[in-house]
């Protein structure tokens, strides 16, 4: 069958298409802000402008018609809510046109089982590390739940939120990145892990105030940065891994292009006997193929959205999915 994915829930506007898993066409544009982070508003109207547009590429590329399609799927949550509105407008109005059911996945399980079927991964622990999410998620018990997670900002913020404070503009962790392969002095920085769970607001203000002290060189705070952060997300990916048993990790969002990071948790997995396995950097970011799929495997277990449920579900945690395709 053939499923249209809409994704849509932050800076993204993505349309993909699979026929089955064979993924036919992935379409996207992603909304860059002039200044600061991501502006709701902004990024809703980048997402109103570019629709259309994506549609008819996504077409062409899959080499398919409108009349085609089998099933709608949509991001409905969790993300920012005028976002989600945008996606949610256009599934709807695409299932009536069509006369195709409809439906609406969670975003951060896509991430999971789009890195799951890319990957070869069958049961991992997941570190899904973007700029707005840090979890570290598996499943367990019919649901995947969430071992752990960021009390306050996501890693890929935080990273963001720094580099703006060295004049890096949005988004700011490649650069970061790059400065840290120079960096030499470990400095001294908060290391907030609180029972699985972690911090990342502290740490950056901290970094922020090491830049404005004039006595660090920004080689040294963005690789101690990174040392820190990455320990603790691996601290607590270590621990659900021994908790579980499980002999997988998989990694996605789009923090997963970290080669140090990626390094780190090499080092862990190897001490644990588990093994990592990478989603394709194209996937690791925000995508409507990851909601095609997703919205492809539900529907074959049976699961639909009516049109009156279809409503924006910007808090929907990936532990309140009940999985049905596992
Ligand atoms: P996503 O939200 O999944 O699209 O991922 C975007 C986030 O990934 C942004 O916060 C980026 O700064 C971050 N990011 C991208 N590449 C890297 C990298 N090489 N190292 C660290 N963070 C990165
Ligand atoms: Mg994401």
């Amino acid at each position: 069958m053939i499923v249209l994915g809409i994704e849509s829930t932050a800076h993204t506007f993505g349309i993909g298409i699979i026929k089955d898993t064979k993924i036919l066409c992935d379409v996207r544009d992603m909304y860059k802000p002039r200044e600061g982070g991501i502006h709701p508003a902004e990024a809703t109207e980048h997402h109103v402008k570019v629709a259309q547009k994506l549609l008819k590429q996504a077409l062409k590329e899959a080499e398919i018609k409108l009349k085609d399609i089998d099933l709608i799927s949509f991001a409905q949550g969790p993300g920012m809510p005028p976002c989600l509105d945008v996606g949610a407008v256009f599934a709807r109005s695409l299932s009536i046109k069509l006369n195709k059911p409809l439906i609406g996945v969670n975003h951060a399980i896509a991430h999971v089982e789009i890195g799951k079927l890319l990957s070869g991964a069958k049961d991992p622990v997941i570190l899904y590390v973007s700029g707005g999410n840090s979890q570290i998620l598996a499943f367990s018990a019919g649901k995947y739940r969430v071992f752990g997670e960021t009390l306050d900002i996501a890693i890929g913020n935080a990273l963001d939120k720094f580099a703006r404070s060295l004049g890096i503009p949005h988004p700011g962790g490649p650069k970061i990145e790059k400065l840290a392969l120079k960096g030499k002095t470990l400095i001294e920085l908060p290391y907030v892990v609180k029972g699985m769970d972690f911090s990342f607001s502290g740490l950056t203000t901290a970094l922020q105030q090491k830049y404005h002290s004039d006595k660090f060189s920004d080689e040294d705070l963005c690789y101690s940065f990174q040392e820190y952060a990455f320990s603790m997300l691996i601290e607590a990916a270590e621990r659900a891994v021994a908790h579980l048993g499980k002999k997988e990790v998989l990694l996605t969002g789009g923090v997963a292009a970290n080669k140090r990071f990626n390094k780190m948790l090499k080092i862990m997995c190897k001490e644990r006997g588990a093994k990592l396995f990478e989603t394709p950097l194209k996937y690791c970011s925000d995508n409507g193929t990851m909601i095609a799929y997703l919205g492809y495997i539900e529907f074959k277990n049976g699961r639909r959205t009516q049109l009156k449920n279809s409503e924006k579900r910007p808090n929907w945690r990936a532990d309140q999915v009940s999985v049905n395709w596992i």
